[in-house]
């Protein structure tokens, strides 16, 4: 993708906006751009700068992304709200072609990164709290205050203030910023770029070679790791990724969302609004505190991914009111008439605060408080959710679990499909 229209390749010490921004280290990658870790030379701070690949739609998108976050900035003067700032933003003219640039606040981890570094058996309530009110109060200020529906949000595209190891930090490490190109780095960048990939390929198949013979010697590749302590972490976060946000009275795009984020008037085509942003969020807020994906649909003998995804919300929420199921212009692909699914006839239900206590081990009172702060938001009706305001007021996120959340415990000796299709709980002693 490094070649015209594409990527535009990026040297460390590279300088940009007439030297005012000089790349330090690559931070990530997207289908569109790639993020890099630059200095400021002017505010002498650390920004992240994302690069547009420079094809007309790519710079197309880069343009609408720039209006909403330049919307995002105007109306938050203070930065207080808990969504993404946007600094600066350039054209930046390279051998690919013109790539749009966005200069935006150095932020850490995604929320997918803390919770696999915790290895996937989430976090703890009160953490999730906490995380739960950073995004809401960013929704209330998109949603209540701009009329912008983000309509990807997930656990990638929510990203910590701080980095979950502070040696990644610039400042914390104590880095001292690159100002020019380093010797030995002034060749051409794709022909780097090559070299790094091919190095990193080697690396990585070095790795899985080494933990193939371990499994193979027997037991060394499973002894459990450790837990991993994530007391020091401060986990205020910030929603990003507004590539696909919209106005609620411009929309763009019919199907949004991230498959097992998409709330069930996106997959009925019944129309959407901010509340999909809030089906999305308490997908995400389960996924926090249970380290899973709330809903993984499959396509299966003789039903598609979208059949399997309804199914799944009504095992876990019940039955779908008929006037909502039959009411969307993609209903009759799914429903019949009765509002039942066409081809998959037997639910097994097996409600939130239930799910939480038997397959995640939660206890009774938390799973119960948890269950009743989310349950509303998983309203099939749109309009009957709850808005983020009205979230910011439930009990639940002003309360504190005096006790850590509840030893798990051992896994099990039977294995009881119960319940849920594609779903097996663990049976305790
Ligand atoms: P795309 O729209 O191309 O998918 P994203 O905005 O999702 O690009 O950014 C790609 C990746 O770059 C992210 O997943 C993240 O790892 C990193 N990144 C993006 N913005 C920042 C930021 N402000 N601070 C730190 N890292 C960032
Ligand atoms: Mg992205």
């Amino acid at each position: 993708s490094y070649r015209k229209g594409g990527y535009h390749a990026v040297r460390v010490g590279d300088s940009f906006a007439g030297g005012r921004y000089i790349a330090q280290r690559k931070l990530g990658w997207g289908q569109f751009s790639t993020v890099w870790l630059a200095y400021d030379t002017r505010s002498s701070r650390y920004v992240a700068l994302k690069i547009q690949k420079s094809a007309p739609q790519f710079a197309q998108a880069a343009l609408h992304e720039i209006e909403i976050l330049s919307a995002i900035a105007d109306g938050d003067a203070s930065n207080s709200k808990y969504v993404i700032r946007l600094v600066d933003h350039f054209k930046h003219a390279g051998p690919n072609g013109q790539h749009l640039c966005m200069v935006l606040e150095f932020l850490g981890d995604s929320l997918l990164r803390l919770i696999k570094y915790n290895r996937y058996k989430g976090l703890e309530l009160n953490k999730v709290r906490e995380i739960c009110k950073c995004i809401l109060t960013g929704l209330d200020y998109l949603h209540r205050e701009l009329g912008i529906i983000h309509t990807d949000l997930k656990p990638e595209n929510i990203l910590l203030c701080s980095t979950i190891n502070p040696s990644k930090d610039p400042v914390k490490s104590g880095m001292t910023p690159i100002l020019e190109r380093p010797e030995g780095n002034q060749n051409g960048g794709a022909a780097i770029n090559l070299v790094e990939k091919k190095l990193k390929q080697r690396a990585r198949r070095a790795v899985a070679r080494i933990s193939e013979r371990r499994a193979s010697m027997g037991g060394v590749g499973t002894t459990p790791k450790p837990d991993r302590s994530l007391d020091g972490i401060d986990v205020r976060c910030k929603v990003v990724d507004f590539g696909n946000a919209c106005w609620s009275d411009k929309q763009f795009a019919e199907e949004i969302q991230t498959r097992q984020y998409r709330a069930p008037e996106v997959i009925l085509r019944s129309g959407y609004s901010f509340s999909a942003d809030m089906w999305s969020f308490a997908c995400t807020a389960v996924e926090l505190a249970t380290g899973e994906m709330l809903f993984t649909p499959k396509e299966g003998q003789g039903y598609s991914d979208d059949e399997d995804h309804l199914a799944l919300m009504m095992e876990l929420l019940g039955k779908m009111p008929r006037k909502i199921a039959t009411g969307g212009a993609r209903s009759k692909d799914y429903f019949d008439r009765y509002g039942d699914l066409k081809r998959i006839r037997r639910l097994k239900y097996w409600p939130l605060d239930r799910l939480l206590v038997d397959k995640y081990k939660f206890s009774e009172t938390d799973a119960k408080k948890f269950a009743e702060f989310l349950c509303p938001l998983f309203d099939f009706e749109p309009e009957k959710r709850p808005t983020a305001q009205q979230c910011l007021q439930h009990p639940w996120l002003n309360m504190e679990n005096l006790t850590k959340n509840e030893v798990k415990s051992e896994p099990t000796i039977d294995k009881v499909s119960v319940g849920m299709r594609n779903l097996q709980i663990k049976v305790g002693k």
